[in-house]
């Protein structure tokens, strides 16, 4: 029988008493395939996997979405009972920020660039309820999308730096059959726009495109993916080709990189990443 957990206290117990090594899922809810793959992924390495369901208020700025996030947590109990998972702490707000609370863990450099220039402060947020989220749990090993490739890094670099006991795992992006990126957000495009929004996934494919004739020049590359996504009328937030771990910008795609691209489509941001691999 799969648990509900609301109290950090009776997370701890039951992660504690859960048979090991342990596999941790946090999310944010409104569960999809994308979420799903990381479950799946959990229970097939881990003998017990755990899901945690908390719209973190401290990761959302000022005028962001925060109030309308999509909820829906019937359903997503729902789905995480068929696929296994052993507990799922949903805590309020009250619970991970206790009054008084007033620590927060900043990695900086990773934090500021690309989504962290835009989103100000949002990296911060991530980085403390991931590194609360750590100790309450005390996975072996945690489970991350490749579709927040930034904010899987900055995960990385907290986990190494604080020396966290959770190996985190970065997993596949889930597309729809489209190209387009599963997110839960995804729900806020209009019907219209539906189609437009694969033009980030399509811009990806034409970096690799060029990198695959053997282009190297990082300007150039960065070009290409412009003009897709101005071409289908987005606004561009960035598209860059980076090192896939510091995430600094390349002058030249002369070994493995990632593509990093954020547009908006009205009213809503869409945000997707791929590796860039030259020829050998
Ligand atoms: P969220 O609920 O959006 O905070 O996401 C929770 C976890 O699911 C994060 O590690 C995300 O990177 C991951 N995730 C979200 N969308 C996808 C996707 N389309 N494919 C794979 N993982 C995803």
């Amino acid at each position: 029988m799969m648990q509900i957990i609301e109290t950090v206290a009776e997370m701890r117990d039951k992660c504690a008493a859960l048979a090991g090594p342990l596999g941790f899922v946090p999310t944010m809810g409104y569960l999809h395939r994308g979420h799903i793959s990381l479950i799946d992924r959990a229970r097939a390495e881990c003998p017990s996997a755990v899901v945690s369901i908390f719209v973190n208020p401290s990761q959302f700025l000022p005028g962001e979405d925060y109030e309308r996030y999509p909820r829906d947590m019937p359903r997503d109990l729902a789905l995480c009972e068929a696929a296994g998972v052993s507990a799922v702490f949903a805590p309020t707000a009250a619970e991970m920020y206790p009054a008084g609370f007033s620590t927060s863990v900043e990695v900086t450099g990773l934090q500021d660039r690309w989504e962290g220039s835009i989103r100000p402060g949002h990296f911060r947020g991530v980085a403390t309820v991931v590194a609360r989220l750590f100790r309450i749990v005390q996975a072996e090993r945690a489970y991350f999308g490749e579709k927040d490739y930034q904010q899987l890094q900055v995960v990385r670099r907290m986990t190494s730096d604080l020396c966290l006991d959770t190996e985190v795992i970065g997993s596949p992006t889930i597309r729809e059959e489209d190209g387009l990126a599963m997110s839960s957000r995804n729900v806020y495009l209009e019907a219209g726009d539906r189609q437009r929004a694969t033009a980030l996934y399509r811009a990806l494919l034409a970096a690799q495109r060029l990198v695959d004739e053997g282009e190297s020049d990082g300007a150039t590359i960065r070009a290409a993916m412009e003009a897709v996504v101005l071409g289908e009328g987005l606004r561009l937030d960035y598209a860059i080709a980076v090192d896939p771990d510091s995430l600094e910008p390349l002058e030249r795609v002369d070994r493995t990189a990632r593509a990093l691209i954020a547009a908006r489509l009205g009213p809503v941001r869409l945000i997707d990443n791929a590796p860039l691999t030259p020829p050998t």
